[in-house]
């Protein structure tokens, strides 16, 4: 039922955090991952990485960022060349620009973050979208955030993207359905990552009280996404549609 054998899974942002731990966990139920980064050099450690502990599986690396729509075609031009579909697509690229109150963020900042966490959701989705209507099935997973439940005076955009991240999928989901495509998102809670690290840097203050603050003890882990990643892109959800999933040690329950 949890099976990925055969699927091919790409990852916009799997060169690090949360999507390399997405990459690995589908890597482990036997789906080939394409990650998707605009590093090189990170794309090239985390395939090395996967291709060392997965030596029996496929990874691939592109260089693209989501944001730019002519990048993303030559992204597709690039990946049609070497698969037929793609079968699960993870929307997990995503950035903070974090400012003291919601007015001080710039114009430039608040729409890149925008772009970068919600608009390439719509790219992406958008280039998938003709090849799984046609196979008759696929699964779209969007990666959203505790900003897509609670509100953030200093991660206004961040806040704003990450709520319209639940809006888009179940968007997404309503169009979908009837084509045997179910579009999902995570929300993950407090996570041990690149992207975290900068907080705890930036705001040691408010670090501080995310553990005490979350019912389980302690931060996330990029694995601890992969359990619900692989339920959403396996037939055991195959009747779950449009519905966002915290996983949080129960941060949102309180
Ligand atoms: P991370 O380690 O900083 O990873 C972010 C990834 O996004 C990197 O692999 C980066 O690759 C990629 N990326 C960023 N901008 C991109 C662009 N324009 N085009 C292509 N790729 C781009 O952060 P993370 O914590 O794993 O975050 C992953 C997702 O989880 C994000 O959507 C984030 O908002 C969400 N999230 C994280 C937490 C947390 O506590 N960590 C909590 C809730 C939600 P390159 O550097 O190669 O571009």
């Amino acid at each position: 039922m949890f099976d990925l054998s055969n699927k091919i899974a790409l990852i916009t942002g799997g060169n690090g955090g949360i999507g390399l731990g997405i990459a690995e966990g589908y890597l482990q139920f036997g789906a080939s991952v394409i990650i998707v980064g605009r590093n090189e050099k990170k794309n090239q450690d985390s395939k090395e990485y996967l291709t060392k502990k997965f030596p029996q599986s496929k990874v691939s690396t592109y260089i693209c960022d989501v944001t730019d729509k002519e990048s993303v075609d030559k992204l597709f031009d690039e990946i049609y060349k070497d698969y037929k579909l793609i079968d699960i697509l993870v929307n997990n690229a995503g950035i903070n620009i974090r400012s003291t109150e919601p007015q001080e963020l710039s114009y430039e900042d608040w729409s890149l973050v925008v772009s970068t966490n919600l608009s390439s959701m719509h790219i992406m989705s958008s280039k998938v979208i003709e090849g799984m209507k046609k196979n008759g099935s696929g699964k779209i997973i969007n990666i959203g955030s505790m900003l897509s439940i609670f509100g953030s005076s200093y991660g206004s955009a961040y806040a704003a993207s990450k709520g319209g991240v639940v809006q888009y999928t179940k968007s997404c989901a309503d169009a979908w359905s009837k084509d045997n495509i179910q579009v999902n998102a995570i929300l993950p809670g407090w996570i041990v990552t690149e992207m975290t690290e900068k907080f705890r840097t930036t705001y040691p203050e408010r670090h501080s009280l995310i553990t005490p603050r979350t019912p389980a003890g302690r931060w996330g882990k990029p694995n601890d996404l992969s359990g619900t990643a692989i339920f959403l892109a396996s037939e055991a959800s195959q009747f779950v549609s449009g519905v966002s999933i915290p996983v949080d040690g129960g941060y949102s329950v309180r």
